[in-house]
């Protein structure tokens, strides 16, 4: 079955993140979300009835500022939208790595900040050297994300034309959201 986005809001009507009609769907069965707004183009079946898929609810907790929590390497990799942070290829899933920016031998930590999507060339060329040693230049200044934004990157691919209408009308343009 095809999922299709659902923006969340929190109580004071900030995009907090994107769940599945699925999830928004058992939310609203059990009376822990609002829905403020259905899809006009998607129509969910059931065996007697067709009925409209949410498409923005509200959930009734202060999200505005919830941040998302220690990376993973699955996490740093759609932030940075699986991009080379020194050549900005691209990388596929078998071959994207993670680049600790100071080097852990030299105590660079596992943390947003020091964290950078890296396709194997360049972490090769990089080694064990920071990047000024390397003479590799960042492409971008890793940030650690808001989970809104992890939740976007996530759908990225997913969005249809009536979720990003939506979208913009609470003040988020896709492409200033990227990385
Ligand atoms: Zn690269």
């Amino acid at each position: 079955m095809k999922l299709h986005p659902v923006l969340v809001l929190d109580r004071t009507y900030a995009p907090v993140s994107i769940f599945s009609h699925k999830k928004a769907f058992i939310l609203d069965l059990l009376n822990k979300c609002e829905v403020l707004q259905y899809y006009e183009s998607v129509k969910l079946s059931s065996p007697t009835m067709d009925y409209p898929a949410p498409l923005v609810i509200r959930i009734p907790v202060l999200m505005r500022h919830w941040q998302s929590s220690a990376p993973t390497r699955r996490a740093v990799f759609i932030r940075d939208n699986f991009t080379c942070a020194f050549c900005g290829k691209i990388v596929k899933d078998s071959e994207v790595t993670v680049d600790h920016i100071v080097p852990k031998s030299r105590g660079g930590k596992w943390e947003w900040t020091n964290l950078v999507t890296c396709c194997s060339e360049c972490n090769q060329k990089k080694g064990s050297k920071t990047p000024e040693e390397a003479g590799m230049v960042l492409l971008y200044k890793p940030k650690k994300p808001s989970g809104f934004q992890i939740a976007l990157n996530r759908w990225r691919n997913k969005l249809n034309r009536e979720f990003l209408e939506v979208l913009a009308t609470y003040g988020v343009n896709i492409k200033k959201e990227a990385i």
